[in-house]
């Protein structure tokens, strides 16, 4: 069993990673570019080192959680000898090929790689719940995912080290335009004078409720056939009186007007009356109708 981890980075969420280690009886070692960073690791156990280097020659394993991409080149650029037959895991956000560009450098160096991408906010590690998703070396992953799990349930996605980060970004992408939809509600009912607790007092029941219609639509799209009866049609889906609505009551329709956009675009190419999920297939084709 792998007891000795070094982790770079000292932030919001590389303290929590570090802390789940310690609680689990594991000899940690921690560096931070500020120091003075997350004392009550010290308090705890954890090694406290001030320098790159001594942090990245303590432990077989390296665990990165620095800002992005760029603050993991220059805080490993200099310390790629030292890294050499160690396993490093990144489990700093970055894109896909920010991914693939540091996987292809530890290779260069002979350091094993292993990048991650965590759904969770600092709370949720070591409660579990959350996820971290992993791709790169697979030998990497199958010794480690013990120690993975100590902060949150891992899965692995294949040996594309860009491969956890596309999921990541890709799950990111659908919470994000869920929160900007309720931004985007709640403006249009402040003008009637709900407040926004009570918007989304309605609102988080019926998109949770909604969730339930994902699964429908995946399966007419893996079908590829979106002419399959009980499909609600683009036209049906048509949004042009919420666009107005929006913009009647003075806000920004810009979230609502985005949908708009696609579904049109359908129904301009002679669709309309697919299913709306054949807007999977105009996103896919990068936007050529
Ligand atoms: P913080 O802003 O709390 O911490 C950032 C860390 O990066 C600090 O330790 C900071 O050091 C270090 N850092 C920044 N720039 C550099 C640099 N140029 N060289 C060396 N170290 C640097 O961020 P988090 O801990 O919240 O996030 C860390 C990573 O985890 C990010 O990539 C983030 O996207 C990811 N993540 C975070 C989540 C969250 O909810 N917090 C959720 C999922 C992923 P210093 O103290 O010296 O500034």
């Amino acid at each position: 069993q792998l007891t000795e981890v070094s982790v770079l980075g000292l932030g919001a969420m590389g303290s929590v990673l570090a802390s789940t280690l310690l609680d689990a009886g594991r000899s940690v070692t921690v560096w931070n570019r500020t120091p003075g960073r997350a004392p009550e690791l010290a308090a705890r156990g954890a090694r406290v080192v001030d320098s790159v280097r001594a942090a990245v020659t303590a432990s077989p394993v390296v665990v990165a959680c620095l800002l992005d991409h760029s603050s993991v080149q220059a805080t490993l650029g200099p310390v790629a000898d030292a890294l050499r037959g160690r396993t490093l895991v990144n489990v700093t956000t970055t894109t896909p090929n920010e991914s693939r560009a540091l996987a292809s450098w530890a290779a260069d160096h002979g350091i094993d790689h292993l990048d991650g991408a965590i759904m969770a906010v600092p709370a949720m590690i070591g409660s579990g719940t959350g996820q971290i998703f992993y791709s790169g070396s697979r030998a990497a992953y199958d010794r480690l995912q013990p120690t993975f799990d100590l902060w949150a349930a891992s899965e692995f996605h294949g040996a594309d080290a860009g491969r956890a980060a596309l999921v990541d970004l890709a799950m990111l992408s659908g919470m994000y335009q869920m929160f900007t939809g309720f931004f985007h509600g709640a403006a249009m009912v402040a003008a009637m004078g709900m407040s926004a607790p009570e918007f989304a007092a309605r609102q988080a029941p019926f998109l949770a409720a909604m969730t339930q219609e994902l699964a429908a639509y995946a399966k007419v799209i893996e079908g590829g056939d979106y002419t399959v009866p009980g499909q609600q049609s683009l036209h049906f889906s048509d949004l042009s009186h919420l666009v107005q609505a929006s913009a009647e009551e003075g806000v920004d329709p810009a979230p609502i007007a985005a949908v708009q956009t696609l579904i049109s675009r359908e129904i301009a190419a002679g669709r309309g009356e697919e299913g709306l999920a054949r807007v999977y297939e105009g996103l896919r084709a990068g936007g050529a109708a």
